[in-house]
């Protein structure tokens, strides 16, 4: 026996096209209230220091060169004292791949944290947003501005916004571009007109992209570009820390007198005031639950707490809480999720850091030179090779090249060789083997690399030896 299920044609027909849903809708824009508390205070001292640090490490100096300098052309990393060579990025992948395990650790334990305190978009809207405030007064004059029909007044405070966001902008780019070219030097030569084009590109392009996601998209990035906050919802559970509004507390909401009884009125202690939207920077009611546009900024929490303090409330009607405290079970907060988290990031950090501190101090390459082999006027076979020493080191070192693997092995060409810190020099060295010794026509040989002051330091490096047919 077949069942059907019966089907119902909602198709609006076509002579009543005015009735069909329009599913686009534009973007409103938030005019957020400024307000005060614990963790705008939190926000703004880490702000602060990230702020510090971004446009402050590129100013450092570090033995006579820029502490943090991305050196593409030579293909080397500056920090501080560490030189970094293209073999040594896989150190780099390893703290990116533990950078971005400490996240999802944070993530499962704090929610998005990082979303509204340390985010670069979050950081740098929060500042803009501050310049609006500057330049156009708090939300209810920044409101009427923009409805306000334009005026001398309108475009000087635009216009002052608008210069403090460029401004802004070109000292992020600016600093940017300073981690790959040295930023002394990049700031003459862009004021005197003799960078090279592709720095001008890049501190424009840094300059409108800064200018643009702080000052124009805003959430638009956090809710609608950002791959992280698509799937970060993934790794909370139900002991994450989220922000909550707490509706068995909150609910019946509604406007009260101060002095009323309002649980003898039938009201909860939410006065439907709206602050907390109105303090959003994604602009939405916390109130109707966690929602995937919640940055997790506390900017709601700080607004309610000083309603509440107003009203002689208990604190934390909105507040960082749980989902299984909202339901009134206990939080557990040390979790067989979290714990894993937390082994395999520190069992990472510690092979990071091992590696780190035992990759060696010096790269070591040897290739053999394209023609097979020549003969000597003596009758000796010769093998050119090109050697390439890395001094990983912030200091000079001296090396002794010896080379092995064939009874009657010379050596000819420069043995003691000196190499300056953190620098690598190419030479070319020749092998030479009476016919006779050697026991193949293709031998592996050894060139070591012994650092004269340090004996413990030594490098090989295996190439081929090769010679005429054995018969
Ligand atoms: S700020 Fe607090 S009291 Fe005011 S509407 Fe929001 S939750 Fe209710
Ligand atoms: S709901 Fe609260 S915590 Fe979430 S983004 Fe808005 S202000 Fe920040």
């Amino acid at each position: 026996m077949s069942h059907r299920i019966p089907l119902q044609d909602i198709t609006p027909p076509p002579d009543k096209g005015s009735n069909s849903v329009e599913l686009y809708a534009a973007r409103e824009k938030i005019h957020t209230r400024a307000f005060k508390g614990l963790f705008r205070n939190l926000r703004m001292a880490g702000g602060a220091l990230l702020f510090l640090i971004y446009f402050g490490t590129v100013w450092l100096d570090w033995n006579g060169r820029q502490a943090v300098w991305w050196n593409l052309p030579e293909r080397k990393f500056y920090i501080f004292g560490s030189t970094f060579w293209p073999q040594d990025f896989i150190l780099l992948s390893g703290i990116l791949i533990v950078a971005a395990f400490g996240l999802f650790f944070i993530t499962v334990y704090a929610g998005r944290v990082w979303c509204g305190y340390t985010c670069p978009q979050s950081v740098w809207t929060w500042i803009f947003m501050w310049c609006e405030k500057v330049t156009e007064g708090d939300r209810n004059q920044r409101i009427r501005l923009d409805k306000a029909p334009l005026s001398a007044n309108k475009l000087l405070r635009k216009g002052a916004k608008h210069s403090l966001w460029l401004l802004i902008g070109i000292a992020t780019g600016l600093t940017f571009v300073g981690y790959f070219a040295p930023i002394r030097e990049l700031c003459i030569e862009l004021l005197t007109g003799q960078a090279d084009g592709w720095a001008y590109f890049w501190v424009a392009f840094f300059t409108l992209a800064t200018y643009g996601n702080a000052g124009w998209l805003r959430e638009q990035v956090c809710i609608h570009m950002c791959p992280y906050s698509r799937f970060q919802s993934v790794m909370f559970d139900k002991d994450t820390l989220i922000v909550s509004y707490d509706p068995r507390r909150g609910e019946q909401r509604g406007p009260r007198r101060k002095q009323a009884d309002h649980k003898a009125e039938g009201l909860g202690d939410c006065i439907d005031c709206t602050l907390c939207v109105q303090v959003c920077p994604t602009g939405i009611d916390i109130r109707d639950g966690l929602q995937i546009e919640c940055i997790g900024c506390a900017a709601c929490i700080d607004a309610c707490d000083n309603v509440m303090d107003k009203m002689n409330y208990p604190r934390g009607l909105i507040s960082y809480t749980t989902e299984h405290n909202l339901s009134g079970q206990v939080t557990q907060t040390l979790r067989p999720r979290l714990i894993g988290y937390a082994v395999v990031l520190l069992v990472m950090i510690g092979a990071l850091v091992s590696a780190f501190l035992l990759r060696p101090l010096v790269g070591f390459d040897v290739s053999k030179d394209r023609m097979l082999y020549r003969e000597n006027a003596q009758g000796r076979i010769e093998n050119v090779y090109s050697l390439k020493i890395l001094n990983k080191d912030q200091k000079p070192h001296s090396y002794l090249l010896q080379a092995s693997g064939l009874p009657d092995l010379r050596l000819q060409g420069q043995q003691e060789i000196r190499v300056p810190a953190g620098e690598s020099l190419s030479l070319a060295v020749e092998l030479s083997s009476a016919p006779e010794q050697m026991p193949s026509s293709t031998n592996e040989v050894t060139f070591t690399l012994q650092d004269i002051d340090d004996n413990s330091s030594r490098i090989e490096a295996k190439s081929r030896f090769i010679g005429p047919q054995i018969r």
